[in-house]
């Protein structure tokens, strides 16, 4: 069979690879998007069933395409992203394989360009795109032994509470997910454990403004590298019930019993950090921080926004917050279920490429990595911070297939000797 030769692969056809194919296409470059299972398939089956965008239809999407019939101020269900990347791909005829899996990429020997190994065959290439998601394979701390008598799950697991063996929950984390999952189960009637650690908490929306138009004016999307320390900072967001600041003083007026970051298990015994109030205090003081900034660009600004000082009231602390519990007998809490909401962790163990850090993170620059032809996209802060995200994504997509280009240009250029063997022969 005969070696098939395509100038750039995209590995990934969620929407980062289908954004590096509009602009591949834009550019003329010769492509195929290969993804293992369907289009934006992650949206589709590796979320809970009840999820919605954490941005309203006017922002979290593609430059070129609204979300047909939706309120732009609504946050769309999973699967309607899901559907909104298949229709998006449709409108440019984008050259998407479903249902072959890359399984491997190495350079060739002593020539430029790549073999691509698939599960359906082999294919040449001079370019990789790298788009497999910044979110592939659940990270669950080893804290809990397996053999504990626990359902334990990750986040991306769970589909809703129907599903949750008999008894109360332990969710771990408090970033989008799991505030999410937590109140969700809560709402359902079960009694829900909730560890917080440290955290950002935006107001979803402030004097008239989704907080994602905040991010925006104030450049916050654009930064271009996390403070230092602030790396294990999760963000607290939600579209939920069309949108709701998440307050953690609501959620355990809810019932449910917030404890501080979860640091170890023994004898059928959790242990929790002492910095349940600290955490709490400090994503106040981020939220607040983030009222004052908009405030003062509506003063320098002259905008006319209505003022909102209630937003700057909270409620009194519950006693789980006064008075933190520090261990918890999972067994006498009646605890079936332990829920990880701690995020996901990369594999690239089928790039065979030497361009790796000593955390087995891809070393690039905005996405163009240190191997000439090899390129990713999707990574958090890959340009910055609106990088992981539906609008982020097709920014950077078209940096990297300019940036592909570009390249091909000065391949392409022949020296006059080179032009007039040409034309000779
Ligand atoms: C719970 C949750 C909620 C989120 N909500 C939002 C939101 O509201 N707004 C927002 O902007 N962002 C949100 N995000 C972040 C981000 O938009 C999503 O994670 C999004 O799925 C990332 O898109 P992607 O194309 O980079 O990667 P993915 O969607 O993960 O797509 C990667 C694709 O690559 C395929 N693939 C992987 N390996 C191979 C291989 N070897 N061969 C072939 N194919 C392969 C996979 O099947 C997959 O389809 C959310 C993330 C999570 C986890």
């Amino acid at each position: 069979m005969a070696l098939e030769k395509v100038d750039t692969v995209v590995v990934g056809a969620g929407q980062a690879g289908i954004a590096a194919s509009e602009h591949l296409s834009k550019n003329g470059t010769e492509h195929v998007v290969i993804e293992r299972s369907r289009i934006a398939e992650r949206w589709r089956t590796a979320r809970w069933d009840s999820l919605v965008a954490n941005g309203p239809a006017w922002h979290d999407r593609f430059p070129n395409l609204e979300f047909e019939g939706a309120d732009p101020d609504s946050f769309v269900h999973k699967d309607a992203v899901a559907d909104y990347f298949a229709a998006y791909a449709e409108t440019f005829d984008a050259p998407i394989r479903c249902g072959v899996e890359v399984l491997s990429v190495e350079r060739k020997d002593h020539q430029r360009g790549f073999l691509v190994r698939t599960d359906k065959g082999e294919i040449e290439a001079s370019n990789v795109i790298v788009a497999t998601g910044p979110f592939q394979h659940p990270a669950i701390p080893p804290i809990i032994e397996e053999t504990a008598g626990l359902l334990q799950m990750h986040s991306s697991d769970y589909r809703n509470p129907d599903k949750l063996p008999a008894g109360n929950i332990m969710v771990v984390g408090a970033g989008s997910s799991g505030v999410q999952i937590a109140d969700e189960i809560a709402r359902s009637g079960r009694k829900v454990y909730l560890s917080v650690g440290p955290h950002d908490r935006p107001p979803r929306a402030y004097r008239g403004r989704d907080f994602v138009w905040w991010l925006g004016v104030l450049g916050k999307w654009n930064l271009q590298a996390q403070a230092p320390g602030t790396e294990h900072v999760t963000i607290a967001v939600s579209g939920a019930r069309n949108g709701e600041t998440i307050d953690f003083r609501n959620l355990a007026n809810l019932g449910m019993t917030l404890v501080g970051r979860t640091e170890s298990y023994d004898n059928g015994t959790l242990h929790f950090a002492h910095d349940l109030a600290e955490n709490i205090a400090r994503g106040d003081e981020n939220y607040l921080s983030l009222l004052d900034e908009a405030d003062a660009y509506v003063e320098r600004n002259g905008l006319d926004l209505p003022e909102e000082p209630e937003a700057r009231t909270f409620g009194a602390n519950p006693d789980c917050i006064e008075n933190p519990i520090f261990e918890l007998n999972l067994k006498e809490a009646g605890i079936t279920t332990v829920i990880w909401a701690t995020g996901f962790r990369s594999d690239y163990s089928w790039l065979k490429l030497d361009i790796f850090d000593e955390r087995g993170q891809p070393r690039h620059q905005r996405g163009v990595s240190g191997e000439p032809g090899i390129y990713f996209l999707g990574l958090p802060w890959l340009s910055g911070r609106g990088s992981s995200f539906i609008w982020g994504v097709w920014h950077d997509a078209k940096y990297v297939a300019d940036h592909i280009l570009i390249q091909q240009k000065y391949l392409e250029y022949k020296s006059k000797p080179e032009r007039l063997q040409a034309v000779a022969e």
